[in-house]
């Protein structure tokens, strides 16, 4: 029966092109009780170490496919001869602390794809993108059309959502094609409604009210369950006042809504 060791060098390659060989952010860390100190050579769990603690001969061939990683992507050539140095470590590293666009020294991950080291400056040029609010207020698209599919938009696919953490707050970010992408097809919806900014600001309020009326809000770009509760200080308006006045007045709301998107 043919094991891992059995197979030609070709085939080991292109298994260990699907162990994650470009993914730099896997680590697990446990502690060495002993000193109590974090054990950086003991926290590796990358499925290329994995392999490489098999056995000897797929260590040997986790290296060379480490080398020509390095070799083709870093144009990084290592020592002809040491029996100290190890490429899949090398390999790791390089990806860990450099942008794979424009390979200058980085450390931070892309918004988009959070196991690809990407500069600020290649971030912003390879995928332009948008706060949820810009998407909002500068596009007039309400969060029913940003967050699909929903009540109003049953059919339409999810847009990409990241979230960026920016002085200690999260903001949710938008691709800017989909956003556009996204506007064009509303507007046309719409038609001659779309062309009203009056109408399209108060379009936006409109939906406002009608999440507000499903108990429901966007956490990390996804819509979850908001419990209401009744406020003691403020007198709720009759629509809000029980669960089957809210879902009488969104069922009601939501029809309104279809109708202009009517054109
Ligand atoms: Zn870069």
């Amino acid at each position: 029966m043919p094991s891992l060791e059995s197979l030609p060098p070709e085939l080991l390659c292109s298994i260990l092109s699907h162990a994650e060989p470009f993914n730099p952010t896997i680590k697990q860390y446990t502690v060495n009780f002993k000193t109590c100190k974090h054990n950086l050579e003991s926290i590796i769990t990358h499925p290329l170490y994995n392999l490489a603690a098999t056995s000897k001969h797929l260590k040997d061939t986790v290296e060379e496919y480490a080398r020509i990683l390095l070799k083709k992507h870093a144009k990084f050539h290592g020592p002809k001869k040491s029996n100290k140095f190890i490429y899949r470590k090398k390999w790791l590293k390089w990806l860990d602390a450099t942008c794979q666009l424009c390979h200058k020294k980085s450390v931070r991950k892309a918004i988009f794809d959070n196991i690809m080291t990407c500069c600020a400056t290649c971030d912003k040029k390879e995928w332009p993108k948008m706060t949820m609010t810009d998407a909002s207020h500068k596009h007039n698209l309400s969060r029913l059309d940003l967050f699909t599919p929903n009540i109003l938009h049953p059919d339409l696919p999810k847009l990409s959502v990241a979230l960026y953490c920016c002085m200690g707050t999260n903001a949710t970010m938008l691709l800017e094609r989909e956003v556009l992408e996204r506007k064009r097809y509303i507007h046309d919806l719409l038609g001659d409604h779309a062309k009203n900014t009056a109408f399209m600001q108060s379009r936006r309020n409109r939906h406002l009210r009608i999440i507000k009326h499903m108990d429901v809000t966007i956490h990390r770009g996804k819509w979850i369950r908001q419990s209401h509760t009744l406020s003691a200080e403020k007198k709720e308006s009759k629509s809000m006042s029980s669960a089957e006045e809210r879902r009488r007045f969104t069922e009601k709301m939501v029809e309104q809504e279809r109708m202009y998107m009517q054109g």
